[in-house]
């Protein structure tokens, strides 16, 4: 790992840095902090058991990330192998018709890797004794000089910044600003993932290399391959991971389809094998009638397909003193983005040089940081507010309603 400079060089002890989850956001700023020097923990709430760790509060599920100019750079740095090495390329955007046929081509390409490759390369380099499963922040104490962490178990642990990388659910969030709750966007995605290796030779050749897309009334489909369970690469070992935006109006209707098999009702995503089969036979209704066959026959593929509701979060601020947000327990912007992750990376690698310039001054650091996270934060809400837009996503269309069952 390259080490860029150690700010314990102007301190005479160094800067300890607590960070309230361990996804993608705490990870970076993990990582970040460790290199120039700062005693960095990371507390993170779920026991990973081994491997799958979690994806906007969630599991995986084998999603992929674009990976945006920051991530590669932020690799590069920390000497995590290249993308191209672990991911996949795709060329082209293409958009379908009704009946299948393109309509418009575009040349866009971009890189891919699957979030669980990203998160054990990040993993892997940040040090194993300084990231904690199975531990809970539940609140904190700010005063002038320090935060004093408490933890579910009743520990506690003193530091000069307290980092909140909880996720859309934060409970830094929470003790901090009242009134900063995700708003539900009005709709869905429908989420599933194939084997490359069950569809026919001519369907995976229309899809290799490409992303494809099919906008409806109100809705829209991707599709895209992502790499295999383990990493893989090679043809016919791939996934084809596929997304449908679907209008769901909220109350009723949205309880109705994240009530899961059990009865229980989830609120950021619900898993694979939980969605209730009537609310999946609902869906197919609706996907005979106004997909394309393609995306129809990619549903009924789907052994267990799940459901991300989309929700948009803003906070008027990310810096509390010596606590700061960063991710998406700060800004959750639309997926149309693409750039969940990239936020998390530009938060954590700013936070990292203001520490450097300040001398390690935390309080002086933070002030300088956080106007161009609000910035950014802002400006990519808006921009994931606009495309969805553009797609009538979230706005009421047609007749159909997914009935409580
Ligand atoms: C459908 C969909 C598709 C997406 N596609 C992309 C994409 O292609 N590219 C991209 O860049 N982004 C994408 N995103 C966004 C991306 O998932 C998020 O921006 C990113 O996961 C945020 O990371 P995070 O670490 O801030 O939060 P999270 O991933 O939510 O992690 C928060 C972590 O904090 C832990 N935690 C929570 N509370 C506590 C606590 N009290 N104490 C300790 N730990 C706690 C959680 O267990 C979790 O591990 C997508 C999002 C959606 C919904």
């Amino acid at each position: 790992m390259q080490v860029k400079a150690d700010i314990t060089q102007q301190n005479s002890q160094p800067l300890r840095v607590v960070i309230a989850g361990g996804s993608m956001s705490g990870l970076c700023a993990g990582l970040a902090l460790h290199c120039i020097g700062c005693d960095v923990e990371i507390f993170e709430r779920a026991s990973y058991q081994g491997v799958t760790p979690t994806f906007g509060s969630v599991q995986s599920h084998g999603a992929a990330v674009v990976v945006q100019m920051e991530i590669n750079q932020f690799l590069a740095e920390h000497g995590i192998s290249i993308p191209e090495a672990v991911g996949m390329t795709s060329c082209k955007r293409q958009y379908i018709t009704g009946d299948g046929s393109i309509i418009w081509e575009e040349s866009t390409p971009q890189v891919m890797i699957s979030w669980d490759m990203l998160y054990h390369q990040l993993r892997k380099v940040f040090p194993d004794e300084r990231y904690h499963q199975g531990n809970s922040v539940i609140g904190f104490q700010l005063s002038d000089d320090c935060v004093v962490v408490h933890f579910e178990d009743e520990r506690e642990e003193k530091c000069d910044l307290l980092i909140g990388a909880d996720g859309v659910d934060s409970t830094i969030r929470q003790q901090l600003i009242l009134n900063a709750m995700p708003q539900y966007a009005g709709y869905i995605a429908w989420r599933g993932l194939i084997d490359e290796n069950v569809l026919s030779s001519d369907v995976a050749k229309f899809f290799a290399d490409k992303f494809t897309f099919f906008n409806g009334p109100s809705m829209q489909t991707l599709c895209y391959l992502v790499p295999g369970p383990n990493g893989e690469l090679d043809e016919g070992k791939r996934r084809l991971n596929w997304l449908w935006y679907f209008n769901v109006s909220d109350g009723e209707e949205l309880n109705a389809v994240m009530t899961n098999h059990q009865g229980r009702v989830r609120r950021f995503f619900m898993p694979q094998g939980e969605v209730r089969e009537e609310v999946v036979q609902q869906m197919r209704v609706v996907a005979k009638r106004y997909l394309p066959e393609i995306f129809q026959y990619f549903f009924e593929l789907t052994d267990k397909p799940f459901i991300q509701p989309i929700y948009d979060l803003s906070v008027p601020r990310m810096v509390f003193g010596r606590v700061c947000l960063i991710g998406d327990a700060a800004f959750v912007v639309r997926p149309h983005t693409a750039a969940g992750i990239s936020k998390a990376v530009t938060n954590a690698i700013e936070l990292a040089q203001g520490l450097q310039e300040s001398g390690g001054d935390v309080v002086a650091a933070l002030e300088q940081w956080e106007p161009i996270q609000l910035a950014m934060g802002n400006y990519l809400k808006v921009l994931g507010v606009t495309l969805g837009n553009r797609s009538r996503l979230g706005h009421p269309f047609g007749e159909f309603k997914i009935h409580g069952c």
